[in-house]
């Protein structure tokens, strides 16, 4: 998707849309969550489409990081409530990705905020060090599709 064509965050990077940016360069974007879970809650986006972490580009992917953790130095020196920091991003509708341009959360914390990932039970996952040394290795022969 390009801007013009409907996608959000492409029409904020564009500066075509309403946003109160935060921070931009050449690859990426940052400007305010408009429904923010904790006050100074930032997205990271690369300015160029990319819905998922398959579509972003390495460049792109590495500076949404960088600029991540710039921002998350920020938030601490802002005076704004902030005692940690989570990087979050969702990547599919089943790990809760809403908008598909892909966007990285920069969210700060405070002691008891109630928010956080739930961990459910590990029931039925293979245990033990034979457990993940075989789900280490599926993955492992899945980096590289191509050699
Ligand atoms: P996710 O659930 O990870 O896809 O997060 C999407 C985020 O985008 C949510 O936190 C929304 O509040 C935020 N969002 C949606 N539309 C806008 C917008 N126009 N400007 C800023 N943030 C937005
Ligand atoms: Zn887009």
């Amino acid at each position: 998707m390009t801007p013009g064509t409907g996608c959000i965050f492409c029409r904020i990077a564009a500066g075509e849309a309403e946003a109160s940016l935060v921070y931009q360069d050449d690859l990426v974007t940052a400007f305010m969550d408009a429904h923010p879970v904790a006050q100074g809650h930032v997205l990271v986006v690369p300015n160029r489409h990319a819905s998922g972490l398959d579509e972003l580009d390495d460049d792109s992917a590495g500076r949404m990081m960088l600029v991540g953790r710039r921002l998350a130095g920020a938030l601490r020196r802002s005076g704004l409530p902030c005692e940690g920091v989570n990087l979050m991003l969702a990547d599919g509708t089943t790990a809760g990705q809403t908008v598909f341009h892909c966007h990285l959360h920069v969210l700060p914390r405070i002691h008891r905020d109630g928010l956080g990932f739930r961990r459910p039970l590990g029931a039925g996952l293979p245990a033990g060090r034979a457990g993940l040394e075989s789900t280490a290795k599926q993955i492992r022969e899945s980096l590289n599709p191509g050699a």
